[in-house]
Order: C-alpha cells, then sequence, then structure tokens
C-alpha cells in the first residue's frame, strides 16, 4: 500500500518548488519508512533544483532530518517501529574495499531504499542525496535510519545527518585533526561550526574562525566552549 503524503518536490530546472502530493510505498525488505518530525534546509537542496548535481528530476527535496519510524520490511533488524532515529544519506556496505579498509566514508555501495517513491501521477522521484525529508513520510533503506536518544530534540538532532557529519567528519577524518593541532576554519555556518566541535573533540590546540559575517564569528567562540551542548543556529 502506498501512502499520499504532501512533499517538496523539484520539477524542473530553476522553477519554484511545490508542495505536492506524493505516494511513498510501504517498506519491502531491507527498508524504514520514517515519519519526519524535522529537515533542514541545506544549499545542496538549492543545487538539486537548479540542475547543479543532475538532471533526474523530479526531486523530493530535504535530507538533514531526523524523524521517527513508522514500519519496517522484512529482514530490518537495526530499527523499529517508534524509535527515534536522524537520517544518515550513507549506509555503509560493510563489505567493499573502503569498508574493509575501516573507511565507510568512501563506501563504493551505500544502500538506499530499492522502491521509489512516486508523484502523484506515478513518475518516480529522485531523493535528495538518498533520503527526500521534507515530506511526512520518507522510504529509506533501513541502515540510513540510525537511533538516536528520543529526548533530542527533532529540529537539534537531524542537523548530524548532514551540517554537523559534514563538518565534523572534515576535521577528525578528512583533515585527521588530532591533540595539539592548531587549525583554521574558514567559513563559521553549521558546517564550519562543526568542523570547529570536531577539532576541539580531536584535542586540537588552537582553533582559528575566519569569517567575513561578524554574526557568525560571534557563534563560533560558543561552539568552542561548550561543544556537547551546542544549539542549532537561527
Ligand atoms: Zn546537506
Ligand atoms: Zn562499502
Amino acid at each position: 500500500m502506498a501512502h499520499k503524503v504532501q512533499g517538496v518536490v523539484a520539477e524542473s530546472r530553476g522553477a519554484p518548488v511545490k508542495l505536492t502530493t506524493i505516494n511513498v510505498p510501504d517498506p519491502g525488505p531491507g527498508e524504514a519508512l520514517v515519519r519526519v518530525q524535522a529537515c533542514g534546509v541545506c544549499h545542496t537542496d538549492l543545487h538539486y533544483r537548479e540542475g547543479a548535481i543532475n538532471d533526474d528530476f523530479p526531486f523530493l527535496l530535504g535530507h538533514e532530518a531526523a524523524g521517527v519510524v513508522e514500519s519496517v520490511g522484512p529482514d530490518v533488524d537495526n530499527v523499529a517501529p517508534g524509535d527515534f532515529v536522524v537520517l544518515a544519506w550513507r549506509a555503509p556496505c560493510g563489505t567493499c574495499r573502503s569498508c574493509v579498509r575501516g573507511r565507510p566514508w568512501y563506501c563504493f555501495d551505500s544502500h538506499n531504499a530499492t522502491q521509489p517513491m512516486t508523484t502523484a501521477d506515478g513518475k518516480p522521484l529522485s531523493p535528495a542525496l538518498g533520503i527526500g525529508a521534507f515530506t511526512e513520510l520518507t522510504l529509506v533503506a533501513a541502515g540510513q535510519a540510525v537511533k538516536v536518544p528520543a529526548e533530542a530534540s527533532p529540529a537539534a538532532a537531524g542537523l548530524i545527518g548532514c551540517g554537523i557529519m559534514a563538518g565534523l567528519g572534515a576535521a577528525v577524518n578528512t583533515g585527521g585533526v588530532s591533540r595539539g593541532d592548531s587549525v583554521a576554519v574558514f567559513g563559521c555556518g553549521g558546517v564550519g561550526d562543526a568542523a570547529i566541535a570536531g577539532s576541539k573533540l580531536a584535542g586540537a590546540h588552537t582553533i582559528i574562525a575566519i569569517d567575513i559575517d561578524d554574526r557568525k564569528l560571534e557563534w563560533a567562540p560558543r561552539v568552542r566552549r561548550h561543544p556537547h551542548h551546542q544549539r542549532p543556529q537561527h
């Protein structure tokens, strides 16, 4: 059975996005259906709408989200209905060359839902970054749903799915920041602040925040002092 819900769809290059009815199937093997509670607006969604990622219109936008698992398909054991989850755009396979080398962030065979979500007239939607979360319900590979403590606020937890992961991963994984390092972070929005928090967690000694926006420079030292209690930026 498909669920008819409202979703934000980019139908063609550069055209205004539309809030429209979409069909979301019940989960099949290895899939999870998630009721979205919050989804951040990320610049990458704009890139999709502009046709700057690829031409696979129509896109279901949104990819920085948290929600509650509604139902799961057969063979799913990492999450169960009622679990509060953050959605991830990578569900590493665990068996490819990169995963085996301990670098799941370069996985060659990251999983997504197998069944397509569709427009009202049955056209398959391309979900942004394999998620598509500007909708009431979304279908993902179960491995993309990561269980987190239920007391976290959905609006804050959802940011882990893109901005925090991107910035923290840049510092800890790509940049290899370690104890005693000096780090400069250029651009102190959501991603940059997460790079500052990641550098701090990795034990950097000096962290230099660089931005042309005074308001963002005011946020940056707060990230450094309270890396475990950072509030979402508005
Ligand atoms: Zn994003
Ligand atoms: Zn892999």
